[in-house]
């Protein structure tokens, strides 16, 4: 029941999943994951959609398992997440992004910046603007190359509290990236007030985007809020030529997906992007 994905990741069946048993052997295991040094990210470029060249990356994290083998975010983030664990983990994933970040600007690509996803526990943490600020401090990096992205579901829960947040963030300098956005429910009188500066359209837009005429009204109207906003209109999941030539047709600004580079190490990104 165990198979490698189109991830080169393992994925399990749904009844495993389910399994609490396997829950709690993960979360035993995940306990000990950081000290081990089983975690480890994977760099995802980011692009103009009219074409090259990269602009940056998306930290994703991954977990070389011991016996399970590479396991992606989705079989253990939620497990993270509620038992808190993802704090740690965070702290974690901030600070090897930030550091690889450093380690490529030195390499030659002072221009590139980093993406790195918040769950929504890291987000509610009063502890989260000073671990950022730190971290930047620690690898000398200017805030303006970090984006944080949190999922328009996280950002629009307690809004008075998620609007200070990322006030004092973008105050910063840090970059603020609304993902899976159209999933959730954003009202768009909050959606002015969020001092974001990038909007991820889910991956559910794009996928039938050229044969589904609803897909293709409902990234245009981001695209035009995201113009009247001065917001920047990120795609992701896109997989096929059609689909970049379609989304730099509708006015997206930059791209990420399988077609224009999947998830790498972070030395074969050098060597690929640079
Ligand atoms: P996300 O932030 O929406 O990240 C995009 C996901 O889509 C990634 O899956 C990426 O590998 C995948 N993807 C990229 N391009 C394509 C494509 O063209 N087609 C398809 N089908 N998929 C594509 P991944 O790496 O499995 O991550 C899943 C989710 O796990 C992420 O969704 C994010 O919510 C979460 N995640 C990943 N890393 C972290 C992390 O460090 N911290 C937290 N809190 N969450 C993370
Ligand atoms: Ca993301
Ligand atoms: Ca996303
Ligand atoms: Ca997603």
């Amino acid at each position: 029941t165990k198979q490698s994905g189109r991830n080169g990741y393992t994925f399990f069946t749904p009844a495993m999943q389910a399994s609490t048993s396997r829950r709690l052997r993960l979360l035993q295991d995940l306990r000990r994951a950081i000290a081990r040094d089983e975690l480890l990210l994977h760099y995802q470029p980011k692009f103009p959609a009219s074409g090259k060249p990269v602009i940056g990356a998306e930290a994703l994290l991954r977990w070389q398992h011991p016996e399970l083998g590479l396991l992606g975010p989705d079989t253990f983030i939620p497990i993270a997440e509620r038992s808190g664990l993802i704090l740690a983990i965070g702290d974690w994933v901030l600070d090897r992004a930030c550091a690889q970040l450093r380690a490529w600007h030195d390499a030659g690509h002072p221009g590139w910046s980093m993406a790195v996803n918040l769950s929504p526990l890291q987000f509610a943490s009063p502890a989260l603007v000073e671990t950022v600020r730190e971290t930047l401090r620690r690898h000398a990096l200017d805030p303006a190359h970090l984006t944080l992205e949190v999922t328009e579901t996280t950002a629009m829960k307690d809004v008075e509290d998620s609007l200070q947040r990322l006030n004092t963030l973008t105050a910063m300098g840090v970059k603020i990236a609304i993902d899976d956005f159209g999933t959730g429910y954003s009202s768009l009188l909050y959606l002015k007030r969020m001092p974001a500066s990038e909007l991820k359209i889910d991956r559910a837009f794009v996928r039938d985007l050229e044969h589904n005429p609803e897909d293709a009204a409902i990234v245009s109207s981001i695209v035009a809020l995201g113009r009247s906003l001065q917001l920047q209109v990120v795609a992701e999941g896109v997989e096929t030529e059609a689909q970049r030539a379609f989304l730099d047709q509708l006015g997206c600004d930059l791209l990420q997906g399988y077609h224009l580079g999947r998830p790498m190490d972070a030395e074969t990104f050098l060597h690929r992007a640079g």
